[in-house]
């Protein structure tokens, strides 16, 4: 297990057992070499061990699973259920990796414990998934599309249930699953059931408006500000002129002495075993992670590097969350996300636990508007730096100038009569063609896409 001991409490902090839940869940924790709250534990976990559903954010690495494990667990301990038949709780995670992390630690904590959970993940036998739903598990983790594929076939069913918990609820809503929530919360539409709602980014539009059907009266629990910097994480961005460039930036940093772990993230498929073949030739262990991998190849490729069996992860935003492992000293943007709050949840992949961690960005001219978008989001908190040998031309794109109005000259009435004013004829206003493609060149869908899980 990795070491803890870098959380520093500060005075008065709390112990688990003033948090109130059962002894046996401390133990566990001890036994893990937790022994004493984070702020984000301090707080959300008595909230809701009171019954009160909660709306929380807070940095990321902050603890924020446990702060929901704790008290579901407790609760399954130590309240009678609803029901003998359906699941206690519900646990749902934007990708696969999330899930399977969180199972990972919910197993942990219930081990020696009667409590059983099933995890259920796209990707994976749905079969085997109905034949262990079928077990009666108390607790159930998995991903929005395939939880709501059982609640359609039926193999699941949620009118028992008491708590539902959505991890990372903004990502689960830019994948476009607002949907599949819609149904969970319709299918667990009962007065008894409390909801906790977690992330480090849920300053978010869409967020405020499906929490208002998700959560009752909820209690907030704002730790960060998603905007502002996380205090472990030292940021800095590299201008780049283009991918050669890029690639001899990368190679600069990955081979630096102080790098542990490192995860590198990219905007395409193809760069990740591009670059992965690359840093495997110079004799540094990379494997890619995509989207595109079977489930098991994926779930092989994380459990072998949270061994250490290899330095560099490089992978697209599948990645981009839940990953925790306290080894990982850097994350380098070789491309910068779209969404800012893409880029808040890449770079929490280090700087976690208390430790320190290092995020490098790389900024070339296909990464200046989301360089911009990511300004705007941190406040401006961003700062480049160059590597000397390495220096680029590119300096990034001023913005366009508002077209000044030219000055009005007031005439001299003469000089005004002489000139004989141009008629124009009234144009009519042209309609709005569609552009046939959007920016990356793909034509636009003609019909909504069916979202599929990272
Ligand atoms: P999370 O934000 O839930 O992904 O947690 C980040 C890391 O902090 C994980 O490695 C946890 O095991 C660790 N952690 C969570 N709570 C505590 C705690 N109270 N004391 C020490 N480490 C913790």
């Amino acid at each position: 297990m990795a070491c803890h001991k870098k959380f520093v409490l500060e005075k008065n902090a709390l112990h688990f057992t003033e948090l109130g839940i059962d002894t046996r869940l401390e133990a566990q924790l001890a036994h893990q070499g937790i022994t004493s709250p984070t702020e984000i534990q301090s707080q959300a976990v008595p909230t809701a061990i009171a019954g009160h559903d909660v709306f929380a954010q807070s940095k990321t690495g902050s603890g924020k699973t446990l702060a929901f494990l704790l008290p579901a667990i407790h609760r399954v301990m130590k309240q009678r259920a609803l029901s003998k038949r359906d699941p206690r709780v519900l646990i749902i995670a934007p990708t696969r990796e999330l899930a399977t992390q969180v199972f990972s630690q919910c197993r942990l904590l219930v081990a020696g414990t009667s409590i059983s959970v099933v995890k259920v993940l796209g990707g994976e036998n749905f079969n085997d998934q109905v034949k262990a739903l079928r077990k009666d598990p108390q607790i159930v983790i998995g991903s929005p599309g395939r939880i709501a594929d059982h609640l359609e076939q039926r193999s699941l069913q949620l009118s028992g249930l008491e708590l539902l918990v959505f991890d990372e609820a903004d990502r689960m809503l830019d994948l476009g699953f607002a949907p599949q929530l819609n149904l969970i919360n319709e299918q667990a539409n009962h007065r008894l059931r409390q909801t906790l709602l977690f992330s480090a980014t849920l300053d978010h539009a869409q967020v405020e408006v499906t929490s208002r059907n998700l959560l009752r009266s909820p209690k907030k629990i704002i730790l960060s500000d998603a905007h502002q910097q996380h205090g472990d994480i030292k940021q800095t961005l590299y201008f780049a002129d283009h991918l050669d460039h890029k690639d001899a930036l990368l190679k600069h940093f990955v081979t630096q002495d102080n790098v542990g772990q490192c995860i590198i993230f990219t905007a395409t498929r193809n760069d990740t075993v591009r670059i992965s073949e690359q840093l495997n030739t110079l004799g540094i262990k990379a494997v890619a992670l995509a989207g595109d991998l079977a489930q098991n190849k994926r779930l092989d490729i994380m459990d072998t590097f949270s061994r250490g069996l290899f330095k560099v992860l490089v992978t697209t935003d599948v990645a981009s969350r839940g990953l925790d492992l306290l080894s990982v000293t850097h994350v380098i943007n070789f491309d910068l996300p779209k969404q800012a709050e893409e880029y808040v949840h890449r770079i929490g992949r280090t700087g976690r636990a208390g430790f320190k961690g290092t995020a490098i960005s790389l900024v070339g001219p296909k990464d200046w508007n989301s360089f911009v978008a990511i300004k705007n989001y941190l406040n401006d908190a961003l700062s480049f730096e160059s590597i000397s040998g390495l220096e680029a031309k590119f300096k990034g794109f001023r913005p366009p100038k508002p077209k000044a109005k030219a000055p009005v000259e007031k005439k001299p009435a003469q000089a005004k009569a002489a000139k004989k004013p141009v008629r124009r004829k009234p144009t009519k206003p042209k309609k709005a063609i569609p552009a046939p493609f959007d920016v990356d060149g793909h034509a636009p869908l003609r019909r909504k896409p069916k979202p599929t899980e990272e």
